[in-house]
């Protein structure tokens, strides 16, 4: 039998000892890693990317390539824009009482980090923070999800193919891969995947006072608040909520609607889905599959209930085993502790509640944990900054859904039960390093003339500078 604990710690250990070299590697050593990952991605293996997401849950190839290939290519070219910047030592202005010194922060790699994927973008979310992981200079062991087989392996060919392993590998495997990572003294873990599993980690974390990044999920409410648009936000919603077949951490979970639009909405959603996927959205090649049957049975668990308890299925509802498709799906009067209200959907299943005041649907989400991600819908600038203001979001995105992810500009992360840390351009590099204080003293200072014995006159010089300087 082979050990697989000795493996890992083996890994480990040659990471560790090549971090030094990894870390003092320039900034073009760096920028030509970048250019290698962004060949692969983008020339050599995207039609392959594309054909293992299909295979793994039928990914439409647009999807793919918009969600999946396009946010690393861009990652990677933010970062080559910037990185120099961003690896310069910053200085900074020393107080006049540390005279004769001068002071800089230094952007030090964390050493050897862990990066933890989940599987729903699983080529976004493993090699997205993989960039930024390299940007700072670190090794890395990567960890990507079991869910997607097809994915993960074409991941771990590609790593292999592009890096050293005592640099960057990836270890494919069940859960008792992560467990087994989870036990070495890593440098930095960034995890992406469910509250649940994110504190599993940032417990074994806790064991080594590990840093983490944690970027996790929960219910993302969507308010809409004015009809002057329903047909065009309608549209947005159902777009943002079936790309992926709603397996999407910012995807709306639920909407919040003004009381008086409802049956507006659900005859737009209709005609949107319609649309979208037409008459039979099983046989459309735009809309893809839930990832396996154990998700398959939650979800359909969740519409099951609703056809029992005083739920109203006002579009959609049916399923099919063979190959885990679950229909585009809206439901209403879901009682609030069905699992459908209490747990993150992350599927194709979107319940609908009705509000009579914004403050209502305020009150409504704050008495939720912080989501990862908050919508609003309305023209009026008044509602969208009392909806800023008195609620708590990873994100928020104002008259459309998603997008707040593609502006490398902005951080990405959660809040408490959605995420700790962020990823994404400067944001994401900086989870990857160590902000270095340096102080370095030219000639002799003021401090050193405050040595014991204490005398009076010193007193004095100290009574001076607590006053003045
Ligand atoms: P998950 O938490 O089940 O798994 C994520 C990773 O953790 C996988 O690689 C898995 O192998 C590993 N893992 C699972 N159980 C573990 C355990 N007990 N110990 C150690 N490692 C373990 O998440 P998932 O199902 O892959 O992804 C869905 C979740 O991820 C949703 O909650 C979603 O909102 C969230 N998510 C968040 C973001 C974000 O950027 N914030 C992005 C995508 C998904």
């Amino acid at each position: 039998m082979i050990d697989t604990k000795n493996i890992y710690s083996e890994l480990f250990d040659k990471q560790k000892a090549n971090q030094f070299v990894v870390g003092n590697s320039s900034y073009n050593e760096r920028i030509e890693k970048l250019k290698r990952l962004k060949h692969a991605i983008e020339n050599t293996y995207k039609q392959d990317i594309r054909e293992a997401l299909y295979e793994d849950f039928k990914k439409p190839h647009l999807e793919t390539d918009l969600t999946e290939i396009y946010p690393v290519i861009n990652e990677i070219n933010f970062v080559r824009k910037n990185l120099k910047s961003w690896l310069k030592k910053q200085w900074v202005d020393t107080p006049l009482a540390l005279l004769g010194s001068s002071s800089f922060i230094m952007n030090e790699p964390k050493g050897v980090c862990l990066i933890i994927s989940p599987w729903n973008y699983p080529i976004n979310l493993t090699f997205g923070p993989l960039v930024s992981a390299i940007a700072a200079g670190n090794t890395v062991i990567i960890k990507p999800s079991e869910m997607t087989p097809n994915t993960s392996k074409l991941m771990a060919k590609i790593v292999s193919e592009l890096f050293e392993e005592s640099e960057i590998a990836l270890v494919e495997g069940e859960v008792e891969v992560s467990q087994e990572l989870l036990k070495l003294p890593f440098n930095h873990i960034f995890f992406t995947g469910s509250p649940a599993v994110g504190k599993i980690v940032m417990k074994a974390a806790s064991e080594h006072l590990t840093s983490v990044t944690l970027e996790l999920g929960g219910k993302s409410p969507t308010i809409i608040d004015d009809a002057s648009h329903l047909e065009k936000t309608v549209k947005k919603i159902v777009y943002g909520k079936f790309t992926n077949a709603g397996q999407t951490c910012i995807a709306p979970d639920y909407v919040l609607l003004k009381s008086n639009l409802k049956s507006k909405f659900i005859e737009i959603f209709k005609a949107k889905v319609l649309e979208f996927y037409s008459e039979n959205t099983e046989n459309s090649e735009s809309y893809c599959r839930i990832v396996n049957r154990k998700h398959f049975e939650r979800l359909v668990s969740h519409i099951e209930d609703a056809k029992s308890n005083k739920s109203t299925i006002a579009s959609g509802g049916t399923y099919n085993a063979t190959d885990n498709f679950i229909e585009p799906t809206l439901v209403f009067n879901s009682p609030e502790d069905s699992k459908l209200m209490q747990e993150e959907i992350f599927g194709p299943i979107l319940p609908l509640i009705t509000y009579e005041t914004i403050e209502e649907a305020v009150a409504y989400v704050n008495s939720r944990e912080k989501p990862l991600a908050l919508y609003i819908f309305s023209k009026n600038n008044k509602v969208i900054d009392f909806v800023l203001k008195n609620t708590r979001a990873g994100s928020t995105c104002v008259n459309h859904n998603l997008l707040q992810f593609l502006n490398h500009n902005l951080p990405f992360g959660g809040s408490n039960n959605s995420g700790i840390g962020n990823s994404h351009g400067y944001f994401g590099f900086l989870e990857f390093i160590n902000q270095r204080s340096v102080l370095k003293q030219h000639t002799l200072g003021a401090v050193d003339l405050l040595t014991p014995p204490y005398t009076n006159w010193k007193q004095r010089l100290v009574d001076l500078t607590i006053k003045w300087f």
